[in-house]
């Protein structure tokens, strides 16, 4: 069990991939950690997919790697992200990798380091997703850009402000809806812009035993609420996401007291919507964080296999259905309520 404010990294080494170094982000961030020792490498990935990797000890001081991102810039999306009933949904990856340490997240399975690799060359994204707007299939809806999937992104706004600049690219933009999802309390980064329409805030919310046994080194349910209240006051648009619902001793007692106690804190009716999921992993994902994080309980339950996806059995996830959504149906429309496909 581990649930404490993340401390923010000191980098005592930062690794530099031939050609980054031009671009102003580098030398940006070079300034703010000057006593980091540069080492220079020809490709990220020869640091960063280097085999035999220590992912959980470099979870414990984790370097950052600056690099140059080749297309392609922007992925299709996945059946483990959600759309939210939009249909020109994609993601992007300014950061690889994440400050926090959740225990059922697919990124210790994904990656062979625990290592942050920051892409520098932010107008190469930032074409990209113009050139995907002009060509979205529904030219009724926005195209919906995922930028925090494989990352919290405002947890390291402090380090690097992805966020900020996204947010500034997004404000110019009309047929765009960007999802910047998080756990972080971080709202003070973003407290000097100005609430954009184009953006979308999306705070993943826990009950405190979830957050305790499962969400390492995140910050606690009240910083988070205090984020979002902050967040809503300012006049940003705010999803709150219920995911993964976490199947923890009378999970059903437990979500639904934390359910009044989100709603209590917060106005329901200024959030933009809502995402509930239940826990849902690549095989060989799973397969990869078991090994490497043997201890935690997550990976020695009984799950379904559908398409490659590991999850919990049909019945349960109907009944987590059912429970969460009525639940949910006490303080918010139905239309609000987005459950994830099953
Ligand atoms: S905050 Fe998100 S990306 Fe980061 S470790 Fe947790 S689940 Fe993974």
């Amino acid at each position: 069990m581990r649930s404490a404010p993340v401390y923010l990294p000191d980098f005592s080494h930062i690794y530099i991939e031939e050609g980054a170094e031009k671009y102003p982000l580098t030398q940006d961030i070079l300034q703010r950690f000057p006593d980091a020792v540069h080492v220079s490498i020809p490709d990220y990935k020869t640091a960063f997919n280097r085999s035999g990797q220590d992912f959980i000890q470099q979870k414990k001081s984790m370097k950052l790697i600056l690099a140059v991102k080749k297309p392609p810039f922007i992925y299709e999306s996945t059946d483990i992200l959600q759309d939210a009933g939009f249909e020109n949904f994609v993601y992007a990856t300014p950061l690889l990798n994440c400050l926090y340490n959740c225990q059922y997240c697919f990124l210790q399975g994904m990656y062979p380091s625990a290592n942050l690799v920051a892409f520098v060359n932010e107008d190469n994204f930032f074409n990209e997703v113009r050139n995907a707007i002009s060509h979205r299939e529904n030219r009724d809806q926005p195209l919906v850009l995922s930028i925090s999937y494989n990352t919290d992104l405002l947890a390291f706004e402090n380090i690097i402000p992805f966020c900020k600049h996204w947010i500034e690219f997004a404000a110019n933009q009309p047929d765009v809806l960007i999802e910047i999802r998080t756990k972080s309390a971080l709202f003070n980064a973003l407290k000097n812009i100005d609430p954009n329409r184009n953006v979308l805030l999306s705070w993943t919310l826990s009950p405190k035993v979830v957050v305790d046994k499962y969400e390492w080194d995140t910050p606690p349910l009240a910083k988070r609420l205090k984020a979002v209240r902050q967040a809503l006051a300012k006049g940003w648009n705010v999803r709150l996401c219920f995911d993964p619902i976490m199947i923890v001793p009378e999970w059903q007692k437990v979500y639904s007291h934390f359910l009044d106690d989100v709603f209590s804190a917060l106005p329901a009716d200024q959030i933009y919507d809502t995402v509930v999921g239940v826990f849902r992993m690549n095989k060989d994902f799973f397969q990869r964080a078991r090994k490497r994080e043997p201890r935690v309980d997550i990976y020695y339950k009984d799950y379904e296999l559908k398409d490659g996806v590991l999850s919990i059995a049909k019945d349960k996830r109907a009944e987590v259905k059912t429970v969460i959504s009525d639940k949910l149906g006490q303080y918010l429309e139905k239309k609000k309520v987005n459950i994830w496909n099953s």
